[in-house]
């Protein structure tokens, strides 16, 4: 018992000694650190990579626990690591996410398979309580995307009428082109606004191709409506005897 206090004593005497010497010639340590790191680098890279080789659960177990105990300090590291080599990771990121595009692709799909509710409920909560931001996205996004937009919605509104058949923006385009900007029915410029109407209505059994569609202005496709041509041309006439 007595041995080992004194032993204790002792250690802990050199321990405050070690400190202050420490303390008192910290350049000159660090000097020689560097000396020696430098005139041994080979031996000790390889002795530490041998280390890291033999103990690798060893380190990462230790990492793991440093990083949970130091989370925000961690995280400040790398954010500032990453700001500093931003042009460098954002290369390398899109060089990695090509050379694995298939596999990332795959574990995404996993992933997302194995917990979609969870995903769903998440997305659902997001949204309600970032109500005014996704509103004001989604309105931003269509209104840089009209033309997708009102062709998407013209399909939607066809397959719900269970009618055949699909057109593109670029089709569209391309009727626009033909009838020079002009409203189908009634001679009207059409640069301004329009809609797709579909010569035989869907109601009536049309399709969604494009050789049923025509662009209108608005006035005529509301007043045409779900007639047939022959039926509205009748109409229209009428109209005008009044
Ligand atoms: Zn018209």
């Amino acid at each position: 018992m007595a041995a080992d206090n004194i032993e204790q004593r002792r250690s802990g005497k050199k321990k405050a000694s070690d400190a202050a010497y420490r303390a008192a010639n910290k350049a000159k340590i660090k000097a020689y650190r560097a000396a020696h790191y430098a005139a041994n680098r080979e031996r000790l890279l390889a002795e530490m990579a041998a280390y890291a080789a033999a103990n690798r659960e060893k380190i990462a177990k230790t990492k793991a626990v440093y990083r949970v105990a130091n989370r925000e300090k961690v995280y400040a590291g790398e954010r500032a690591w990453r700001q500093a080599h931003n042009s460098e990771t954002a290369a390398y990121n899109v060089a990695y996410r090509a050379a694995n595009r298939e596999r990332m692709n795959a574990q995404c799909r996993a992933y997302y398979a194995a917990h979609r509710q969870t995903i769903i409920a998440y997305i659902a909560a997001w949204k309600a309580s970032n109500r005014d931001h996704v509103v004001s996205q989604f309105k931003a996004h269509r209104a840089a995307n009209k033309e997708k937009f009102r062709t998407w919605r013209r399909n939607y509104r066809s397959r719900r009428a269970n009618a055949e058949g699909r057109c593109s923006p670029e089709e569209i385009a391309g009727l626009y082109d033909r009838q020079n900007g002009m409203c189908a029915y009634c001679d009207a410029t059409i640069r301004h606004e329009w809609e797709a109407d579909h010569v035989v209505p869907l109601s009536r059994g049309g399709s969604n191709w494009i050789a049923n569609i025509v662009l209108a202005c608005p006035a005529c496709n509301r007043s045409k409506g779900s007639r047939l041509l022959e039926e509205w041309q009748g109409r229209r006439e009428a109209q005008r005897k009044k």
